[in-house]
């Protein structure tokens, strides 16, 4: 009966399909994906691929993780949805759980890393209001130019990327940017009584695995401490262990105020965001004033605790600092062999880039065709830059049968 459900669709039908009914708001890349076990994807024609986007870091833990499936299916059996209208036997064991796991006081779970953002902004208004006293409505969020935070009407208020915000306005007040990686700019900035928080990516994801200089999150976590202002890091890309530790603010020891995680915390099984706190940030919001339907809900809690669990258990951390250190290796060999097509290479753990000088006509997004060919799948980034993430499960002999591949195609290319 199954069978007869999922008839076999061709790549080309499942494309136009996609392009007749579906909203134009994607360009993929050509390939129609079917199935996926670890760091391998296979297309509609059996074709076998290395992943090396992980869904922008949502399966970090690798495709179809059986830990994970086994805990959806049985969580589905069982009990999926309740609603925050009643108690589930779920939610209480997760939120100790990830309070632990990252050591704050609360969590307040959503589902879409979007709805994580917007939950640290309404609790950094809050806390501005009631614990700091300024003024009603004239909270200011500190944001970084180059961000990338979402796609709701706030989110693309606090972005500089026209795609993002052309013909999307009224835009949001209270919403002013600094330069990333300035810690002067950031400096004259906090000192406003008004500023209510400063919100920052460890690294920089979209913007192209942008690695801010070492020291730069400490002094920028102490000046907001010093200015009574909040320290919100959005680790929804970088942190679970992409960039060689568990959050991208542990490279430098800094502990923010609000820690927002998505993707991997469900290790791409789920739709599960999570805004962490301390009782002074967490506990301004009170009962009916922010909330979702599925936020919290069983399968959620139940998939996220087993995503961080696989995550500690298979030391992904770990091997993401050891890989990365050698994959950043060999793409300054590769670079130092092509330097006019590779302009940049850069990464912290397996979160790494090369910015592509266009040849020939040919640019980054011609190179991830060449990529696809040759069985690697990558996504450029604002045209110029690759960005290459696998899953953390990979081993070193996968990740060298990758730097073959990108190397003959750059070769070739
Ligand atoms: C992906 C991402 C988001 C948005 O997450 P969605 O689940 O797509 O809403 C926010 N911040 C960062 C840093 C991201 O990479």
């Amino acid at each position: 009966m199954m069978e007869t459900m999922n008839k076999k669709i061709s790549a080309q039908e499942a494309i136009d399909l996609e392009d007749k009914y579906g909203a134009h708001n994607y360009h993929p890349i050509p390939v129609v994906l079917e199935r996926g076990e670890g760091v391998y994807v296979w297309d509609v024609d059996g074709k076998k691929y290395y992943d090396f986007l992980a869904a922008y870091s949502a399966v970090n833990q690798g495709h179809c993780h059986p830990k994970l499936v086994s805990v959806l299916i049985e969580q589905a059996k069982k009990l999926a949805l309740t609603s925050r209208a009643f108690y589930n036997d779920s939610l209480g064991e997760y939120a100790k759980f990830i309070t632990s796991y990252f050591g704050f006081d609360r969590v307040l779970p959503m589902n879409t890393g979007a709805e994580g953002v917007e939950t640290a902004i309404k609790l950094a208004r809050k806390w501005a209001y009631e614990k700091k006293g300024v003024a009603e409505n004239e909270a200011i969020i500190i944001v970084c130019r180059n961000n990338f935070h979402g796609r709701t009407i706030s989110i693309v208020s606090a972005s500089n990327d026209p795609d993002a915000r052309k013909n999307f306005g009224p835009f949001t007040p209270g919403i002013v940017a600094v330069e990333y990686n300035n810690v002067e700019a950031l400096a004259a900035l906090v000192k406003n009584k008004n500023v209510a928080a400063f919100l920052v990516e460890p690294v920089q994801g979209e913007a192209g695995v942008v690695v801010p200089d070492e020291g730069y999150l400490k002094k920028c976590a102490e000046l907001c401490k010093e200015n009574k202002v909040l320290f919100i890091a959005d680790e929804i890309q970088s942190g679970l262990g992409r960039t060689g530790k568990l959050l991208a603010c542990d490279h430098e020891g800094v502990k923010p105020d609000i820690l927002i995680l998505g993707k991997a915390l469900s290790g791409g099984m789920y739709p599960v965001s999570a805004v962490l706190a301390n009782d002074e940030v967490m506990l301004c919001i009170k009962p009916g004033q922010h909330g979702s339907t599925y936020g919290g809900n069983p399968i959620a809690c139940k998939v996220a605790i087993a995503g961080l669990t696989v995550l500690k258990e298979e030391k992904l951390a770990e091997n993401s600092d050891r890989l990365g250190k050698i994959l950043l290796k060999e793409f300054k060999s590769i670079q130092a062999g092509n330097p006019e097509l590779i302009k940049t290479v850069r990464g912290k753990g397996l979160f790494c880039a090369m910015v592509i000088n266009e040849r020939n006509g040919k640019n980054a997004s011609d190179l991830c065709m060449e990529l696809m060919k040759n069985g690697l799948l990558a996504k450029p980034t604002h045209g110029d830059i690759i960005r290459f993430a696998p899953p953390l499960i990979i081993t070193e002999d996968q990740l060298m049968d990758c730097v073959d591949i990108i190397r003959k195609t750059i070769k070739s290319f």
